[in-house]
């Protein structure tokens, strides 16, 4: 499926066009099948985790000597869009690869690297990112979950909200505050192994207006009990920096999704009006709708070659926390514009929950919300002006 027709972008190398055709097949035969199933049980399978890992399709940016694929984003990125343009919005895995991994392999000891990635690369390890608390989300600071020094470890009190991965993660890491009177230099990353931790417990796996499937979820820590070892890297008061760090590639990952759901957008809807009928007449032959995919085939192209530019200069470190903020803020503003006039092609059936399209619409909704409202998007890229 490529409605754009673009030329192969210059950061596209031939071993990601093999991986593209790779996972390309693996999605369409042990993934697709299955997500009817998946949405009418509201979360996919716990082995679809290994099943990915198996496919080579976790932590593909991950160097080999810690069980990845040893590639770069770019890896990440040409799997993360295979996903959406099969309709895969509501998968944690370009998550668990592109966010929780990444902050392991930057900021963690060797120790800690060579006990987690290789078990987040083969999906024996589930991993999540818990900043969110009930009450706070986009002002970071006012996290109140707190990691107190106990002996020679931890003991970990709070709760979080709105988790990807929520009830399949094993391996979470956790934002809280080492120190609740420095401010944002008092706050670290922990760790957190679930597997048989006392005082963890998983809340309700969240109903929700899109991402059906995503098993987004509430979490609690009460007295969870915490080896040295859990801080992430080798010292307290690091996590603000470590989060900012990493944040440009957390919405470049978005984007990517953001951009993925539009080509699938537009691949359903010109099938669909090609077919349809009404008035003696195909719903393409009507000039509006010739127009208003026209308008929507020139956006995209214009959403993608963005995306295109913003992935080069992120894979040779280049890309800025300005750049990825617009890409995070506009890239998803567009979904939504161009998702909506696309349903409006479809009719009634675009209302409906069967046709793929009613999905996308509303799974698209997010995407303006979490990574960073493109609200804080627009604060941080004001901040340039
Ligand atoms: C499906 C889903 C999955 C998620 N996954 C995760 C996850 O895995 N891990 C995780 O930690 N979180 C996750 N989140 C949480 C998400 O990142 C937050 O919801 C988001 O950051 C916004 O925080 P909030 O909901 O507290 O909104 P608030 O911060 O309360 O914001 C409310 C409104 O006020 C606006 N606002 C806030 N501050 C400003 C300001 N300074 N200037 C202008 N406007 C402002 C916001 O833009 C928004 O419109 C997820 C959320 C959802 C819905």
């Amino acid at each position: 499926m490529d409605v754009l027709n673009l030329p192969r972008p210059s950061w596209m190398s031939e071993d990601l066009v093999l991986l593209e055709e790779q996972s390309r097949r693996f999605i369409a035969s042990e993934l697709v099948p299955h997500i009817e199933r998946w949405h009418e049980q509201g979360m996919m399978d716990r082995k679809v985790w290994n099943e990915l890992g198996e496919a080579g399709l976790l932590c593909a940016g991950i160097p080999e000597q810690y069980g990845g694929a040893g590639g770069t984003f770019a890896h990440e990125a040409v799997i993360n869009r295979e996903f959406t343009l099969a309709g895969l919005d509501s998968l944690g895995a370009p998550l668990h690869s592109g966010i929780v991994a990444p902050y392991i392999l930057k900021y963690g000891t060797e120790e800690q690297k060579k006990r987690w990635l290789p078990k987040l690369a083969t999906g024996e390890l589930v991993g999540a990112i818990a900043m969110t608390e009930p009450g706070t989300g986009s002002d970071l600071q006012g996290v109140k979950t707190n990691a107190k020094k106990s002996g020679n470890g931890y003991v970990l009190n709070g709760s979080k909200t709105f988790i990807t991965n929520g009830q399949h993660a094993n391996l979470i890491i956790v934002v809280a505050k080492t120190d609740p009177a420095a401010g944002a230099k008092g706050t670290s990353l922990m760790v957190v192994e679930t597997d048989g931790a006392e005082g963890f417990r998983r809340g309700r796996k969240l109903k929700k207006l899109g991402m059906d499937w995503a098993d987004t979820s509430e979490l609690f820590f009460e007295d969870v009990k915490l080896p040295a070892e859990a801080l992430l890297g080798e010292r307290e008061g690091e996590g603000f920096v470590q989060l900012m760090q990493e944040l440009p590639q957390e919405r470049l990952i978005v984007a990517t999704g953001a951009v993925g759901m539009i080509e699938h957008a537009l691949a359903l809807t010109i099938d669909y009006v090609k077919t349809r009928q009404a008035f003696g007449k195909k719903i393409i032959e009507f000039q509006n709708t010739q127009f208003v995919l026209a308008e929507c085939k020139s956006e995209a192209t214009v959403a993608r070659v963005f995306l295109d530019h913003c992935i080069e200069r992120h894979v040779k470190g280049e890309l800025d926390t300005v750049t990825a903020s617009m890409a995070k803020y506009w890239l998803t503003d567009e979904l939504g514009r161009i998702v909506d006039r696309c349903l409006q092609l479809f009719g009634g059936y675009g209302f409906m929950d069967e046709y793929p399209i009613s999905r996308i619409y509303r799974d698209a909704r997010v995407m303006r919300i979490y990574a960073g409202t493109n609200e804080i998007m627009k604060l941080l890229i004001a901040r340039s002006l």
